[in-house]
Protein backbone atom coordinates (compact mmCIF):
# COMPACT_ATOMS: atom_id res chain seq x y z
CA UNK A 1 0.00 0.00 0.00
CA UNK A 2 1.29 3.54 -0.88
CA UNK A 3 1.70 5.60 1.98
CA UNK A 4 2.51 8.46 0.70
CA UNK A 5 0.30 11.54 1.57
CA UNK A 6 1.19 13.75 -2.19
CA UNK A 7 -0.20 10.58 -3.89
CA UNK A 8 -3.41 10.10 -1.90
CA UNK A 9 -3.52 14.43 -2.49
CA UNK A 10 -3.16 13.60 -5.97
CA UNK A 11 -6.35 10.91 -5.99
CA UNK A 12 -8.22 12.88 -4.04
CA UNK A 13 -8.56 10.67 -0.90
CA UNK A 14 -6.91 14.02 0.93
CA UNK A 15 -8.20 16.87 0.03
CA UNK A 16 -6.42 20.01 -0.91
CA UNK A 17 -6.55 23.15 -2.11
CA UNK A 18 -5.68 22.11 -6.08
CA UNK A 19 -5.06 25.12 -8.26
CA UNK A 20 -4.20 23.05 -11.48
CA UNK A 21 -3.84 19.95 -12.70
CA UNK A 22 -2.88 17.91 -15.90
CA UNK A 23 -1.97 14.40 -17.23
CA UNK A 24 1.34 14.26 -15.85
CA UNK A 25 1.42 16.99 -12.85
CA UNK A 26 -0.35 18.58 -9.97
CA UNK A 27 -0.33 21.75 -7.83
CA UNK A 28 -1.80 22.48 -4.64
CA UNK A 29 -1.53 25.56 -2.02
CA UNK A 30 1.12 24.27 0.33
CA UNK A 31 -0.55 23.63 3.86
CA UNK A 32 1.55 25.63 5.78
CA UNK A 33 2.96 28.99 3.25
CA UNK A 34 6.25 30.75 3.56
CA UNK A 35 3.81 33.97 1.83
CA UNK A 36 0.17 33.32 0.90
CA UNK A 37 -0.41 31.74 -2.60
CA UNK A 38 3.07 29.26 -2.07
CA UNK A 39 2.45 26.44 -4.50
CA UNK A 40 3.44 23.10 -4.61
CA UNK A 41 3.97 21.50 -8.24
CA UNK A 42 4.65 17.68 -8.31
CA UNK A 43 4.53 14.96 -10.42
CA UNK A 44 1.35 12.45 -10.67
CA UNK A 45 3.47 9.60 -10.63
CA UNK A 46 5.24 8.35 -7.06
CA UNK A 47 9.18 10.04 -7.97
CA UNK A 48 11.17 10.68 -4.87
CA UNK A 49 13.70 12.76 -6.17
CA UNK A 50 15.42 14.73 -9.24
CA UNK A 51 17.60 11.60 -10.35
CA UNK A 52 14.45 9.66 -10.17
CA UNK A 53 12.36 11.59 -12.94
CA UNK A 54 12.87 11.14 -16.59
CA UNK A 55 13.51 13.93 -18.98
CA UNK A 56 9.99 14.04 -20.29
CA UNK A 57 8.43 14.53 -16.31
CA UNK A 58 10.86 17.70 -15.95
CA UNK A 59 9.47 19.55 -18.39
CA UNK A 60 6.01 18.87 -17.89
CA UNK A 61 6.90 19.75 -14.31
CA UNK A 62 8.64 22.95 -15.42
CA UNK A 63 5.73 23.59 -17.48
CA UNK A 64 3.10 23.63 -14.91
CA UNK A 65 5.68 26.02 -12.86
CA UNK A 66 5.89 28.14 -15.84
CA UNK A 67 2.11 28.56 -15.52
CA UNK A 68 1.58 28.99 -11.89
CA UNK A 69 4.47 31.62 -11.61
CA UNK A 70 2.75 33.52 -14.21
CA UNK A 71 -0.93 33.26 -12.45
CA UNK A 72 0.72 34.01 -9.00
CA UNK A 73 1.79 37.44 -10.47
CA UNK A 74 -1.60 37.91 -12.48
CA UNK A 75 -3.68 36.67 -9.82
CA UNK A 76 -1.89 37.38 -6.28
CA UNK A 77 -0.58 40.38 -7.99
CA UNK A 78 3.38 38.54 -7.35
CA UNK A 79 5.92 40.78 -8.26
CA UNK A 80 8.44 37.72 -8.18
CA UNK A 81 8.91 34.13 -6.80
CA UNK A 82 11.13 32.04 -5.78
CA UNK A 83 10.93 28.18 -7.37
CA UNK A 84 12.60 25.89 -4.68
CA UNK A 85 12.88 21.95 -4.42
CA UNK A 86 14.58 20.11 -1.23
CA UNK A 87 16.06 16.96 -2.88
CA UNK A 88 16.40 14.33 0.04
CA UNK A 89 16.19 14.74 3.55
CA UNK A 90 19.29 16.40 4.27
CA UNK A 91 18.64 19.06 2.11
CA UNK A 92 14.95 19.56 3.94
CA UNK A 93 12.94 16.70 1.64
CA UNK A 94 10.22 15.93 4.33
CA UNK A 95 7.82 14.06 1.82
CA UNK A 96 9.74 11.81 -0.29
CA UNK A 97 7.44 13.07 -3.35
CA UNK A 98 9.02 15.38 -5.80
CA UNK A 99 7.61 18.60 -5.63
CA UNK A 100 8.58 21.88 -6.57
CA UNK A 101 7.91 25.02 -4.12
CA UNK A 102 6.45 27.90 -5.96
CA UNK A 103 6.74 31.28 -3.43
CA UNK A 104 5.31 34.30 -4.29
CA UNK A 105 7.22 37.18 -3.36
CA UNK A 106 6.69 40.90 -2.55
CA UNK A 107 9.49 43.90 -1.76
CA UNK A 108 10.10 43.68 2.15
CA UNK A 109 8.32 40.41 2.23
CA UNK A 110 10.77 39.72 4.84
CA UNK A 111 11.78 36.52 3.11
CA UNK A 112 15.57 35.97 3.72
CA UNK A 113 17.67 33.26 1.71
CA UNK A 114 20.18 31.39 2.14
CA UNK A 115 23.62 32.49 4.06
CA UNK A 116 26.42 32.44 0.93
CA UNK A 117 30.20 31.73 1.91
CA UNK A 118 33.73 32.11 0.21
CA UNK A 119 35.73 30.04 -1.19
CA UNK A 120 39.16 29.37 0.11
CA UNK A 121 41.83 29.61 -2.25
CA UNK A 122 42.28 26.95 -5.42
CA UNK A 123 39.28 25.11 -3.67
CA UNK A 124 36.85 26.50 -6.47
CA UNK A 125 39.49 24.61 -9.03
CA UNK A 126 39.51 21.55 -7.01
CA UNK A 127 35.18 21.47 -6.64
CA UNK A 128 34.48 22.46 -9.78
CA UNK A 129 36.97 19.44 -11.58
CA UNK A 130 35.12 16.35 -9.24
CA UNK A 131 31.87 17.69 -10.65
CA UNK A 132 33.40 17.84 -14.20
CA UNK A 133 34.70 14.62 -14.00
CA UNK A 134 31.36 12.80 -12.46
CA UNK A 135 29.29 14.54 -15.15
CA UNK A 136 31.69 12.66 -17.91
CA UNK A 137 31.08 9.44 -16.24
CA UNK A 138 27.25 10.06 -16.64
P1 LIG B 1 9.47 19.55 1.80
O1 LIG B 1 10.09 19.93 3.10
O2 LIG B 1 10.19 20.15 0.61
O3 LIG B 1 9.29 18.04 1.67
O4 LIG B 1 8.06 20.23 1.78
C1 LIG B 1 6.90 19.59 2.16
C2 LIG B 1 5.82 20.62 2.18
O5 LIG B 1 4.56 19.95 2.18
C3 LIG B 1 5.83 21.52 3.41
O6 LIG B 1 6.02 22.88 3.01
C4 LIG B 1 4.45 21.30 4.05
O7 LIG B 1 3.89 22.47 4.57
C5 LIG B 1 3.65 20.74 2.89
N1 LIG B 1 2.54 19.87 3.25
C6 LIG B 1 2.56 18.81 4.08
N2 LIG B 1 1.34 18.23 4.15
C7 LIG B 1 0.53 18.94 3.32
C8 LIG B 1 -0.85 18.84 2.96
N3 LIG B 1 -1.64 17.89 3.47
N4 LIG B 1 -1.33 19.75 2.09
C9 LIG B 1 -0.54 20.72 1.60
N5 LIG B 1 0.76 20.85 1.89
C10 LIG B 1 1.29 19.99 2.75
ZN1 LIG C 1 3.74 9.80 -3.76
Amino acid sequence: MNDCIFCKIIAKEITSYKVYEDKYTFAFLDISPVNPGHILVTPKNHIKNIEEADEKTLCQIMRTIKKIGKALKDGMKAESYNVMENNDPIAGQIIPHLHFHIIPRKKDDGLILWPQKEYNKGEAEKISEKIKNALHKN
